[in-house]
């Protein structure tokens, strides 16, 4: 940015949303600024994914910001150099059971609708593409082999880098705690360090959102919940998809495990009920219960060692979709928060839809995936596929 240069937009929060979004804006030629309180790039909730990639939704507007995201992923080290370790195994649903066999083969229909590469495979068929998953009982599942997987913080980084080069000015360690307002239009913001100006203020703070959006006198349903992950020790390839299991168990809803680029299988469990708060010190529970579910679904499994775990928070929403969209009471306000468990999928093809907002350019398209996503819904559906 230009010494002296107000910036058109500033977002606050350099994770999973805000560092995509700032990319794709400087790339359209705005003039931005980044403010993060964290030291570095994806130090939120990004570096707790475990970088599941899909555009495997019930919902037209997720199914098709990640279609975009994934190309973004997909051809990234081809068209900019950086390794992101993305990996095109594809996504499985698998159906042990009638009532997920019904639920995912109801969702093919607006998933084909939205363009999203995916099948219904039954048991035989699903056992090619997976060949170690347990065959008692299996009854089939869904493939999409457009999906996959790539590292959270290679991506960010990645992204934040390309942001820089065009000119994206990014500030750490600094905490955004007022948002200015005059006649009813944003003007900037304040930190513990100073103050900036812009027309544009984005609120892309994560699990933090609903307190960022106080700042500006606006009440959001977005509320952390946390959730942990594991990662083995790396092994040759075995397995090809992310396979998620969403039968409820006791103590959990569903879990979802891959085998990354670099050998080593990395999984997840959503707990049941909800863990809501700030509180990311792991707990002894989690291992027991997700590898348990993990041996029983694939066997194989019980021979890795794990090597780590940790735990994270998702900024939920009362229904399981995010909020994207203008605040109605403060001109110039945005909201790109509430991205629950899928905020690093949704980052880049979210970035560029909001880039298109900013410069009033969104489309018909664009209009109606905002309609999903408005801050103004009532809340009141369900996403299936969390
Ligand atoms: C265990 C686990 C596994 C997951 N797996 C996946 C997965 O496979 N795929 C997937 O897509 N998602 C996954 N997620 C979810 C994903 O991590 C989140 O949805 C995503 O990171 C949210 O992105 P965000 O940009 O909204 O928030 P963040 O990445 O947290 O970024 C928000 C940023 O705002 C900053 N901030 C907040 N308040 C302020 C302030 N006042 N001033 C300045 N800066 C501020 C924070 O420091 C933070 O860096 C997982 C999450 C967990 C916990």
């Amino acid at each position: 940015m230009a010494a002296n240069k107000s910036p058109d937009v500033i977002v606050i929060g350099a994770g999973s949303v805000g560092t995509p979004a700032a990319m794709s804006m400087a790339e359209a030629g705005l003039e931005v600024l980044v403010i993060d309180r964290l030291p570095s790039v994806g130090q939120g909730s990004n570096k707790r994914a475990i970088g599941g990639l899909r555009a495997t939704h019930s919902d037209p507007a997720k199914i098709r910001i990640c279609l975009r995201s994934l190309e973004v992923f997909a051809t990234w080290e081809q068209l900019h150099g950086d390794k992101i370790e993305w990996h095109k195994g594809g996504y499985s649903y698998v159906a042990y059971r009638a009532e997920e066999e019904r639920t995912l083969k109801e969702l093919l229909a607006v998933q084909k609708t939205c363009g999203l590469n995916i099948d219904w495979h039954d048991a035989p068929s699903l056992l090619g593409i997976i060949p170690d998953l347990n065959p008692e009982g299996l009854v089939g599942g869904t493939f999409s082999p457009d999906d996959g997987n790539a590292s959270p913080l290679l991506a960010v980084h990645a992204f934040y880098s390309r942001a820089g080069k065009l000119g994206a000015e990014f500030r750490f360690d600094e905490r955004v705690t007022a948002i200015l307002a005059e006649g009813g239009r944003v003007r900037g913001v304040r930190t513990d360090k100073g103050e900036y100006a812009a027309p544009v203020v984005v609120n892309a703070a994560g699990p933090w959102a609903a307190e960022v959006a106080a700042l500006a006198g606006l009440d959001i349903p977005v509320r952390p919940d946390s959730h942990e992950g594991g990662v083995t020790e790396a092994v040759a390839r075995f397995l090809g998809p992310m396979v998620v299991d969403i039968r409820p168990a006791p103590g959990s809803a569903n879990y979802y495990f891959y085998q990354h680029d670099t050998g080593q299988v990395v999984f997840c469990i959503t707990p049941c009920p909800s863990i809501w708060g700030m509180d990311t010190r792991e707990t002894s529970t989690f291992l027991p219960m997700v590898s348990g579910r993990m041996v029983e679904v694939m066997p194989r499994l019980r021979n890795l060692r794990v090597r780590r775990t940790w735990r994270g928070l998702y900024p939920m929403t009362p229904d399981g979709f995010p909020i994207v969209g203008w605040d109605r009471a403060l001109e110039g306000h945005l909201l790109a928060v509430g991205m629950c468990g899928q905020g690093f999928m949704l980052g880049p093809g979210l970035g560029e839809l909001m880039t298109r907002m900013v410069l009033r350019k969104a489309d018909e398209q664009d209009r109606e995936t905002l309609r999903y996503l408005s801050p103004y819904r009532e809340f009141k559906g369900q996403e299936k596929l969390k």
